[in-house]
């Protein structure tokens, strides 16, 4: 019954030819068997799974209940939920069991979705490669030799081995999208405060937000109808009326679906820092897209070279600020022995903090400090201006921007964990997006040497619905998302 979009597998609920209880113990299942290979999952919780499948159950026996009630969804560990572990893959949170509910977790069980357990990520969302784990690497489930991409590779992984219906990710500089590219899913990172960070373990809090990863644009849309909204507990949530992301992907609009959108190319991603099989890809992709009405215009994004730059002063530099929290006396990893309270701090986080969040911790507060502030810190701030306003001006000339997600597909585990520079480099086409804070997805565009590609599809604030749409098209006349790994049945 593990069906692949959530409109079948609401209408299997729906029309009891399954209960959430049996599609529950379908996935739990499959978990059992493939997640220990796989390690897409930090915890599971079967009981309290299960538990939630029987009260939505009930729900849909009265006829009550919404489009996710009773389908299980895997959360990305970063998101707070209440009574279940919740580390953000790092020793320090590793005995940390949340005494409340993320936004997010709360709004999906609200919609009477089943928590189907949390899963594995980069060591508090910093990497591109789900390496950094404190538990370890996720094995990417197209070639178990390969990375799923990260920071929110577990739930990559989960959702294209069939191990949750769909799943939660965030993305601070490609963390949705990267994943979703080298794991052949639909993955979207909407605008800056769509959704609530209420309860989002923080790393960039300027740059952090959720979104889903799934098969498809028209599940992504599901989602994000059930993530988004406002929240007065986040002082970035933005107000706005509710509105149905899926709305113009039921018109029937011919032949040519997208006359009229003006797809923006710019130069700056398509250059030689893309491999040439993912280049093709994209191209063939651009070429369906004419046939689907679409007509093309150069567009220039001149500063979005500095992004990378910029980011890695930004991002490192509100995480040193933002991980000051972790300190061994509030919460989390203390250190056993200690002579004072200095001690007690600098070992608690000598011991509980892995490589990669020591080396942003200790950049952070290099660009932070008395006289490298201006130099550095303030300097990011420009680019970052530069970078917003090079994607406004290029929004005057088309309605969406195109490109790769990421410049290579999966690359093998170990290439890449010992040079953060490369590493760092995998998300050249993903970080000018958070830095100016637009809606972005990334959607499967084939296959090089048995190894998805993802092509980038970039908007103006708030352009989510659109955006879906334009995926969901390309969905309708590609067959690359309905694509699994071996083994996945
Ligand atoms: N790979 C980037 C980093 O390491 C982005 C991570 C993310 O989006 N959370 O910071």
């Amino acid at each position: 019954m593990i069906t692949d979009s959530l409109q079948a597998l609401a209408r299997a609920l729906a029309t009891k030819e399954v209960s959430s209880v049996e599609l529950t113990r379908q996935y739990l299942d499959r978990i059992a068997r493939r997640n220990p290979q796989l390690n897409a999952f930090i915890s599971i919780d079967e009981a309290t799974s299960l538990a939630q499948a029987g009260a939505a159950d009930e729900r849909l026996a009265k006829g009550e209940g919404g489009p996710l009630t009773g389908i299980p969804i895997a959360h990305k560990d970063i998101f707070c939920a209440q009574g279940w572990l919740t580390t953000c893959a790092s020793k320090m949170l590793s005995n940390f069991v949340s005494p409340y509910d993320a936004a997010v977790i709360a709004r999906f069980k609200a919609a009477g979705a089943v928590l189907l357990g949390k899963t594995n990520m980069d060591e508090f969302a910093m990497g591109s490669s789900n390496e950094t784990s404190f538990y370890g690497a996720v094995k990417n489930p197209w070639d178990a030799t390969r990375v799923p991409g990260g920071s929110s590779g577990g739930s990559a992984a989960a959702v294209a081995a069939g191990l949750a219906a769909a799943a939660t990710g965030t993305d601070t500089g490609g963390s949705i999208r990267q994943p979703a590219a080298l794991c052949n899913l639909t993955g979207m990172k909407p605008t800056y405060g769509v959704v609530s960070r209420y309860g989002m373990i923080a790393f960039a809090s300027s740059l952090d937000q959720a979104g889903p990863l799934a098969h498809s644009a028209a599940d992504c849309a599901l989602l994000l109808n059930t993530m988004a909204g406002f929240d007065e507990r986040d002082s970035t949530s933005v107000e706005r009326p509710r509105e149905d992301y899926g709305r113009e992907l039921t018109a029937d609009a011919g032949s040519r679906p997208l006359a009229g959108l003006k797809i923006g190319l710019p130069a700056e991603f398509f250059d030689d820092g893309c491999s040439p099989e993912v280049m093709h890809l994209v191209e063939a992709a651009i070429a369906e897209y004419r046939q689907l009405g679409a007509e093309t215009v150069a567009v220039s994004l001149p500063s979005m070279q500095l992004s990378v730059a910029a980011y890695y002063v930004i991002a490192p530099a509100e995480a040193s600020s933002n991980l000051a929290r972790f300190d061994g006396v509030r919460y989390g990893y203390r250190a056993p022995e200690y002579q004072d309270l200095n001690e007690m701090y600098s070992k608690s986080r000598a011991q509980g903090f892995g490589a990669e969040v020591k080396r942003r911790i200790l950049i952070g507060t290099y660009v932070l400090s008395h006289g490298y502030y201006d130099a550095y810190y303030l300097q990011a701030q420009r680019i970052r201006r530069l970078i917003a306003k090079d994607f406004a001006k290029a929004f005057q000339q088309c309605d969406v921007i195109l490109g790769p997600t990421s410049p290579s597909t999966a690359f093998k585990l170990g290439e890449k964990a010992a040079d953060p520079v490369q590493m760092y480099l995998s998300d050249i086409y993903t970080i000018a997006v958070n830095l100016a804070g637009l809606p972005a997805l990334s959607i499967p565009c084939g296959f090089a040497d048995g190894l998805p590609a993802g092509l980038q599809l970039i908007g103006d604030y708030f352009t989510e619905s659109r955006l879906l749409n334009v995926a969901h098209r390309y969905q309708q006349v590609s067959d690359w998302h309905l694509q699994r790994p071996a083994g996945f049945s």
